[in-house]
């Protein structure tokens, strides 16, 4: 019976496996098309300060496939670093995203930022920081608008061309933000060596911060750890008004979340920039006073 029943297992195992395999593929199959017909979009996400206004937006990718309906980027962003195709989906990402930003920053009068996702396969490849470069100038933005958001997976790779690759990137004043912080491999002397401009307080520890003692105590470290080494700090997956009360008073006076907006296309972060300039609207209650 034992024998059996382990036999039954190795059977599920081996079909998940399968399942999983075949769904990878599909979705390989289908990015690599939707990349070359168009299907992929860009929106943003407002960042916001203290007082309620809109500072900055994040640029996440979207994907609508005609035969798999909407993908998340957490999957297909995956899918792309394994086969070949984050570099093509990352140039489609920095030209539409700085386009985009170029048209918005020519009709509004307020200083934004642009905050853009970098994989770990777009930071190593040779020729990055002129791949940055040439699509900054092809859009006339500032380099001063830009940050790049990087995550811990990078301290995977070689530090010596990660450390370059990142003062190449500050000497000509792009920012770069270490996003997720807290969740991943980075330890805290190799972030020591590490010139960066921002943390970014992962939504886990936000999650918790209101009922969960350990949640709380995770994101007063990182407030501890910022200051120390000069970085600025915003969190994500604020929800609801009580969290960004918490880290305002814990110190953290920058935020994204769906409390303030969700990632909404080009379109309509106009509307929401009137919406948050506003200071009868939700956020402002947020204000400290
Ligand atoms: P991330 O960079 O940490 O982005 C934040 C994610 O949290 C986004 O999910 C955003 O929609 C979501 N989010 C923001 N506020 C809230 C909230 O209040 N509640 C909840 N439940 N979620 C919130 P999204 O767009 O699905 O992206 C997931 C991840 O995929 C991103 O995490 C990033 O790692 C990756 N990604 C997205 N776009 C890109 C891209 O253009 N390039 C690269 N390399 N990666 C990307
Ligand atoms: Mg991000
Ligand atoms: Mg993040
Ligand atoms: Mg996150």
């Amino acid at each position: 019976y034992e024998a059996k029943q382990s036999r039954n297992a190795v059977c599920v195992y081996k079909a998940e496996m399968e399942t999983a395999y075949l769904r990878r593929l599909n979705v390989e199959q289908r990015l690599r098309y939707g990349l070359a017909s168009h299907a992929l979009y860009m929106v943003y996400q407002p960042q916001v300060n203290d007082a309620g206004e809109t500072i900055g937006l994040e640029a996440l990718v979207r994907w609508q496939d005609e035969e798999l309906g909407f993908v998340s980027p957490a999957e297909f962003v995956d899918v792309a670093e394994k086969s070949g195709l984050m570099i093509p989906l990352g140039n489609f990402v920095l030209d539409t995203s700085l386009r985009e930003f170029r048209q918005l920053i020519d009709k509004v009068k307020q200083p934004l930022d642009l905050a853009i996702n970098i994989s770990v396969i777009q930071f190593c490849q040779p020729g990055f920081v002129d791949t940055v470069l040439n699509a900054l100038k092809t859009h006339d933005v500032s380099p001063s608008s830009l940050v790049l958001e990087i995550t811990e997976t990078l301290f995977m790779g070689n530090f010596d061309q990660v450390l370059q690759t990142i003062c190449d990137l500050r000497s000509h004043g792009i920012r770069l933000a270490m996003d997720d912080f807290g969740t991943g491999y980075s330890s805290l002397s190799l972030l020591r060596q590490l010139p960066l401009d921002e943390l970014k307080i992962d939504k886990s520890f936000v999650d918790g911060i209101v009922e969960d003692e350990k949640a709380a105590n995770m994101v007063r470290s990182i407030v501890a750890i910022a200051r120390s080494h000069n970085m600025s700090l915003i969190a994500e997956g604020v929800e609801e008004q009580a969290q960004a009360q918490a880290l305002i008073k814990m110190g953290c006076l920058r935020f994204q979340g769906y409390y303030f907006s969700r990632p909404v296309p080009m379109a309509d972060v106009r509307q929401v920039l009137t919406d948050t300039a506003n200071t009868d609207n939700i956020p402002a209650t947020i204000r400290r006073s």
